[in-house]
């Protein structure tokens, strides 16, 4: 890391919320759900599916997770009006995992039975590895009475392909989310490696493939992508060139490429030109500054345009 970006890193603490804002718009909806519907209808216009996501995690209390649920609920609602295919994305440890997993269990369970009567899917994503035993344990029990329950598998971890393995055998009907993982796992336990974590996430997105999952190919990386798409033919799971983008009700190729809002539009582009079904993940919620600090961390190009912005450089 240059020392420009430890620099910028440390500083981004004592950044006014205005500024950081005008970097995070690109990559948040807006804090309120009314943001974040305008948002999807614009994604929807470009092609696109979208990944509802309330941001949020770690909630302190129990009205905290109920709250979550409660805003969740109110988008189920009003999506029907924009996009009838959206799905909702939500973090274990915004629903209560860490106060208590058994809650946790019962709001998701709870939100899925919602997101079914609107036929839509619930993704119950995945954070920290300290937090991994409890999230597959709340989804593997959620998913025996929601089928419409996906979880999110990360490449970089050396469990994966166990986890892989353990949650096919569970019986048919899995959905995963393959992504490399943003935790900054340490070695003992994780690839850190950019290459190995490519050949980790190809060799699970083939594993999960062979095993008949549904599989959300989270990547903005456009050398992977071709490599699933060379792992999509080799199963015979190429969506046809002619498709609706975005996925069509009843022709479902069992798969899709999901990228994050703000992020590599050009490749989405390329994915939806290519006849490939693509959501695009769409965030939004009063804990936009968080998210978008870790946003930020991830990436030094962004740390820059914030350090630009801050002086009032275009
Ligand atoms: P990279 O090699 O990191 O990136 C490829 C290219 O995209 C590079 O040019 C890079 O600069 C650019 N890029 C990537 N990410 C960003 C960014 N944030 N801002 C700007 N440019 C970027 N991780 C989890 O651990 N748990 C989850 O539940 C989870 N859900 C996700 C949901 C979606 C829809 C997506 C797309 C990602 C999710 N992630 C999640 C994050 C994921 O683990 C990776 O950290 C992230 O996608 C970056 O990896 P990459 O495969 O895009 O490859």
């Amino acid at each position: 890391m240059s020392l420009f970006t430890t620099l910028v890193r440390r500083a981004l603490p004592l950044v006014p919320k205005s500024v950081i804002w005008t970097v995070a718009r690109r990559y948040v909806a807006g804090a309120s759900l009314e943001d974040a519907l305008a948002r999807v209808r614009t994604v929807k216009a470009d092609g696109f599916g979208s990944i509802l996501d309330i941001l949020g995690e770690g909630v302190g209390t129990r009205e905290g997770a109920r709250e979550a649920v409660a805003e969740y609920h109110r988008a189920l609602e009003a999506l029907p009006a924009v996009d009838e295919d959206a799905t909702i994305s939500v973090k274990p440890t915004h629903l209560g995992l860490l106060l208590d997993p058994d809650l946790c269990a019962e709001l998701l369970g709870e939100l899925c039975a919602a997101a079914a009567s609107h036929g839509r899917k619930v993704r119950f994503e995945m954070e920290d590895a300290p937090t991994i035993d409890g999230t597959l344990e709340v989804f593997r029990r959620v998913r025996r009475e929601h089928p419409n329950v996906g979880c999110v598998l990360q490449a970089r971890l050396f469990r994966t392909a166990g986890d892989v393995d353990a949650l096919l055998a569970d019986g048919p009907g899995l959905d995963v989310r393959l992504v490399k993982g943003i935790y900054l796992e340490p070695p003992e336990i994780a690839w850190t490696e950019p290459a190995d974590i490519s050949r980790s996430y190809a060799e699970l997105a083939d594993r999960l493939l062979a095993g008949g999952a549904t599989v959300g190919l989270a990547t903005h990386d456009t050398a992977l992508a071709d490599t699933c798409i060379g792992l999509l033919e080799k199963h015979g799971r190429l969506a046809r060139a002619d498709a609706p983008a975005g996925g069509g009700a009843g022709d479902d190729p069992g798969y899709e490429f999901q990228l994050l809002m703000g992020v590599r539009l050009d490749e989405a582009r390329r994915l939806r030109d290519d006849g490939h079904p693509v959501r695009i993940y769409v965030p939004y919620g009063k804990d936009w500054h968080a998210y978008t600090q870790r946003r930020l961390a991830h990436n030094p190009e962004i740390a820059r345009h914030v350090t630009r912005a801050f002086f009032g450089l275009k």
